[in-house]
């Protein structure tokens, strides 16, 4: 059992309609940690029926919470918020044991995390509303914002908390209750909200969690016609089968999946810093990120020397059990992580790039990898097309700034991408001709509950975070005043 200083943050159970309970059939699940395979807790294992009594108990709840003033639902998020920071240390450590990744990282994001129920709780109340100018002079034209309803959120195990906050915090806050489902490989970070919830004081029913069968869960979150917006985070494979569980029913939905960041460095840009911004970018997280860089184009003027200064930062970071001091890179999620790694090193290596460092399982054993960098890396290996999801820095030589667009623009995706330049011109042009929904300029880090998170082509739908995302959880009404 973990060493927390508030035990009852680790449950195992879910959460439906504000009861804590076990799955009808009593089955449940492992959570073990990927760093030494060890069985942390085991959880719920739940179906169709549990996930069908919480979008009933969520339904149930909706006229109450959406009735509330927003200023007495941002206080409910506002105290939520502080119970994330006042459990901090115990979260944190949760999140290091389920998913793996060092401490400091897990702290960072429960802050991260929390943000974003301070965030639209504030914003919460200043949802508003227009009135145009009407073509008759008898009739008033009014426009409102509702909240859309019961909603239902599947996520990822990346982020096991920021990629739940996301979601619930501008939901509860247009006054929406909201379903979730969290990965199964991370269940532990969202029942810990769960009893900061409760805590919280959010009225049962308004947040439930369900665990367990993903396709059965998915099935009644995308076929239930009480449902009307579904968000997603995760792959684009599963993206577009939810899409189109989705159609009958007509949803809205909200989708974050894939990306393939390509990570630009020209030949007028400060080569320290774009290193630092790579090592942020690339090798957060062990490189499992869905804005993580994916492809490293480098001038052909400055390359060998990036080459080498990155090898050296690289070969800096101290691979190891999150829970450890120091620690800056902790075991990949699991096995099926590490075999897509080493296919894309192997793919790569069999067309001609070179091993500049790592490259291999690492002594840890488990699924811990080395920090990797491949040079020489060209447009025909898999890593130009497929996102890794793992430690490992291709490096690809580019001549000009039109040849380095298209082979940055030259995937399905677009979600994030970065380019380091010092030339103004040069740096409105790339942001502009970069297909991409987020762009960081001279800066591998970009997320923020202030800015809208998103992407186009098929890396997803809607914007998290910012006003922007509190327009997902909200529909406009048309009010026409008539009979003056
Ligand atoms: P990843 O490769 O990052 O695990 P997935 O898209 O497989 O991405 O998983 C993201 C989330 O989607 C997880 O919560 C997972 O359980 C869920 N999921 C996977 N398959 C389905 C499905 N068929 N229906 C609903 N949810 C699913």
């Amino acid at each position: 059992m973990p060493n927390l200083k508030d035990p009852s943050l680790l449950r195992q159970q879910a959460f439906v309609g504000g009861a804590w309970c076990d799955a009808d059939d009593g089955q449940t699940i492992a959570v073990t940690n990927p760093a030494n395979g060890e069985t942390v807790a085991s959880v719920p294992h739940m179906g169709a029926a549990e996930t069908k009594r919480a979008i009933d108990a969520a339904n149930a709840a909706w006229p109450a919470w959406r009735k509330l003033p927003a200023k007495e639902r941002a206080a409910i998020l506002r105290k939520w918020n502080d119970l994330m920071l006042e459990n901090a240390d115990d979260l944190a450590l949760l999140m290091t044991l389920e998913q793996g990744k060092p401490l400091a990282e897990a702290k960072g994001e429960v802050a991260y995390a929390a943000s974003y129920f301070e965030w639209f709780g504030e914003e919460a109340k200043r949802v508003a509303g227009e009135t145009l100018a009407s073509p008759w002079p008898d009739k008033r034209i009014v426009v409102t914002k509702e909240p859309i309803g019961v909603c239902a959120a599947i996520t990822p195990w990346n982020f096991p908390a920021a990629m739940i906050t996301r979601k619930v915090a501008p939901a509860l806050a247009a006054g929406c209750p909201i379903v979730l489902k969290p990965a199964e490989l991370t269940p532990l970070s969202a029942l810990a909200l769960a009893v900061l919830a409760e805590r919280a004081g959010v009225p049962k029913g308004v947040f439930s969690v369900v665990i367990g069968d993903s396709k059965a869960i998915g099935g009644e979150m995308t076929g239930n016609p009480l449902v009307r917006k579904l968000s997603f985070t995760g792959s684009t494979a599963v993206g577009r089968l939810l899409m189109e569980q989705c159609a009958p029913t007509v949803k809205k939905i909200s989708l974050e999946l894939g990306g393939n960041a390509p990570f630009i460095v020209f030949d007028d840009a400060d080569l320290d810093a774009a290193v630092e911004g790579a090592i942020a970018s690339k090798f957060r997280n062990a490189g499992q990120t869905c804005v993580c860089a994916n492809r490293l184009y480098v001038q052909d003027g400055v390359y060998d020397e990036f080459a080498r200064k990155l090898a050296v930062a690289v070969g800096k970071l101290k691979v190891g059990d999150g829970r450890e001091e120091g620690v800056t890179q902790g075991p990949l999620i699991e096995e099926k992580a590490v075999r897509k790694i080493e296919q894309h090193i192997e793919d790569a290596q069999a067309k001609g790039a070179k091993l500049l460092l790592g490259g291999k399982r690492h002594a840890l054993g488990h699924s811990f990898f080395e920090p990797t960098v491949l040079t020489d890396v060209t447009s025909d290996m898999l890593v130009a097309h497929e996102e890794t999801f793992g430690p490992l820095a291709p490096l690809f030589r580019f001549k000009t700034e039109d040849e380095v667009i298209a082979m940055a623009n030259d995937t399905e995706f677009g979600l994030a991408s970065y380019f380091y330049a010092r030339d103004i011109g040069r740096v409105w042009r790339v942001a502009e001709a970069i297909e991409s929904g987020m762009v960081g300029v001279n800066t591998g880090i970009i997320s923020t509950e202030v800015a809208p998170f998103g992407g186009v082509k098929q890396s997803g739908l809607g914007r998290e975070g910012s006003t922007y995302g509190m327009d997902d959880y909200l529909v406009v009404k048309y009010i026409c005043m008539g009979g003056m």
